[in-house]
């Protein structure tokens, strides 16, 4: 039986298409497929896990930190996000 895929493994891994806006050695953010507003992004751990609550804390820190630095662009009218890290 073939284990379940998961999809952010999968585009983290570049087998599965995204558009990846910003990464890291830790994290990769890219444009949701089905955004609920311009500008919607998914932040995910380069590391595979079933709950977000279940990375270590650093990481778990170092996470939430990425996604209210890449936060900052998307209030700006058409902002670009930076390639430097956040
Ligand atoms: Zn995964």
């Amino acid at each position: 039986m073939e284990p379940t895929r998961c999809i952010f493994c999968e585009i983290v891994a570049g087998r599965a298409p995204a558009a990846i806006v910003w990464e890291s050695a830790e994290f990769v953010a890219f444009l949701d497929h089905q955004p609920i507003q311009p500008g919607h992004l998914l932040l995910v751990p380069r590391e595979h896990v079933d709950y977000l609550f279940e990375l270590e804390a650093p990481r778990y820190r170092d996470l939430w930190d990425c996604a209210q630095k890449l936060a900052i662009p998307l209030k700006k009218p058409r902002g670009p996000i930076a390639s430097e890290s956040p």
